[in-house]
């Protein structure tokens, strides 16, 4: 029972401070990510060791970790928070904020305006 960040995650944070669980890892920051290992100093002003970061370019949820909120929040507080729709799946691989949930706009709407401007 895990959710799963995936990569249009957009890296906005807003999520890791709201876990109960601190089941939300950040990736390295650039500069780290391409050079030799290096004490970094997190957001938060705390060093952080190399196991403190996802690995990858965007936030992950450690699935060992992950409770869903269920004992603590009545909603998952990771996809309550997030800006971004389809950002976070279920462990099904659904999408918690589908298309439209968050911006109000269709998925067919939001279609055909792309298809618009991509034909100016
Ligand atoms: S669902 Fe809850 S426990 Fe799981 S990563 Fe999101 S905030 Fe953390
Ligand atoms: S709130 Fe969403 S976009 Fe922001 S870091 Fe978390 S998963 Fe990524």
């Amino acid at each position: 029972m895990a959710l799963e960040i995936i990569e249009s995650c957009v890296n906005c944070w807003a999520c890791a401070p709201l876990c109960p669980n601190q089941a939300i890892i950040p990736p390295a920051p650039r500069e780290k990510r391409a050079g030799p290992p290096q004490a970094f100093l997190g957001p938060l002003g705390g060093e952080r060791s190399d196991a403190a970061f996802s690995g990858g370019s965007h936030f992950l949820i450690d699935a060992d970790k992950c409770t869903e909120c269920v004992g603590d929040h009545a909603d998952a507080q990771c996809v309550a928070i997030c800006p971004i729709e389809g950002a976070i799946l279920d462990e099904l691989g659904v999408e918690m904020n589908p298309p439209g949930s968050l911006t109000g706009i269709p998925p067919e709407r939001w279609a055909a305006a792309q298809a618009e401007i991509a034909a100016r």
